[in-house]
């Protein structure tokens, strides 16, 4: 049976309801935090409220809410506090990532483990966290102790236009962990850069293209260049919502437009990825985790989008996205 892996255990795809496919409710330290201290999300009680306006804001399209907390290992990830969150928040479902960031987000990393181990090593880590449960001290320390909760995709991260070795060393071990249990992999591209060449990447070492979301494009709102991903096969995550000063909301709408008229609105994921306090709602923000469903959404709408199309991108790409595909999982 086709199913999701939340931080709680399996469920039913369509238990997930709206899905913001890349976002942060936890994040209690590590490098991001030591480069920008607007990155430490370590307060349960601020989450549960952040998490709450996203619920409420889906429940107008479907019941339910789904949060994807991309935060990988050794980066800040803490699965019992996004436990927390989760069984404080009616309605809401989380699912919990491991993989890894880019390279430079662990700072100096000649001595990293993604080092010192083989591939297979590595890939045996990222495994035992999707099949056993997520190690409670987030793969920092010497001893690992696994949890009851289990991750549910795998990150990948890259650098600014180009994939470093040690961050092609990290894709093959994220790719030999996907093959092995059919998780799904949801990647960070810094800018939109290296967009391609990830999806290739995966595509080549035998990763199904169904189940390869490529991140963070929106910032490389080329169409034509996007649907050279979707042509593959590979999913895109759209998030970057309301920083203008990077582009603003209507570069989202072009290229789902465009991607949509290109018969790839199937293949279109959306997040917020609100993945630092002055970004939520909870610290102070005007807006927050619950953009989606609560601006964009509503938005498309007024821009003249049919509501299935909406529907789509809001509830039923990530539905089928997220399930799991052929594998060991347990
Ligand atoms: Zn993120």
């Amino acid at each position: 049976m086709s199913f999701v892996r939340t931080i709680q255990g399996d469920v039913d795809p369509s238990s997930l309801g709206v899905v913001n496919c890349h976002d942060h409710l936890i994040r209690v330290g590590a490098g991001e935090v030591f480069l920008d201290a607007d990155h430490l999300l370590d307060d349960v009680d601020k989450a549960v409220e952040e998490a709450s306006y996203f619920v409420k804001a889906s429940q107008d399209w479907v019941a339910g809410g789904t949060v994807i907390d991309m935060c990988p290992s050794a980066c800040g990830r803490s699965v019992t506090k996004l436990a927390e969150v989760d069984s404080r928040v009616d309605g809401l479902q989380i699912v919990v990532a491991t993989g890894f960031h880019q390279e430079k987000v662990y700072l100096e990393t000649r001595t990293s483990w993604v080092n010192q181990y083989s591939v297979n090593q590595i890939a045996d880590l990222l495994i035992a966290d999707i099949v056993e449960g997520v190690d409670a001290h987030d793969y920092m320390g010497p001893i690992v102790e696994r949890t009851k909760h289990k991750a549910g995709v795998i990150k990948f991260a890259s650098a600014y236009g180009k994939i470093t070795e040690w961050e092609h060393k990290t894709l093959e071990a994220v790719a030999i962990a996907a093959k092995e249990t059919g998780c799904p992999i949801n990647t960070h591209t810094s800018a939109g850069t290296a967009a391609l060449e990830q999806a290739k990447a995966f595509v080549k070492l035998g990763v199904d293209p169904a189940k390869v979301a490529i991140g963070h494009v929106q910032r490389n709102n080329d169409v034509w260049y996007l649907s050279q991903i979707t042509k593959l096969g590979c999913y895109l995550e759209l998030d970057g919502t309301s920083r203008i000063k990077y582009l603003p909301d209507s570069s989202r709408v072009m290229i789902v437009k465009g991607l949509t008229e290109l018969g790839y609105g199937k293949q279109l994921l959306l997040g917020t990825d609100s993945g630092k306090r002055s970004y939520q709602k909870a610290y102070g923000s005007v807006t927050g985790m619950d953009f989606d469903p609560a601006v964009f959404a509503p938005r498309l709408l007024d821009e003249g989008f049919d509501r299935d199309v909406v529907l789509d991108l809001l509830v039923n790409n990530a539905q089928t996205f997220f399930q799991f595909g052929q594998g060991r999982q347990q």
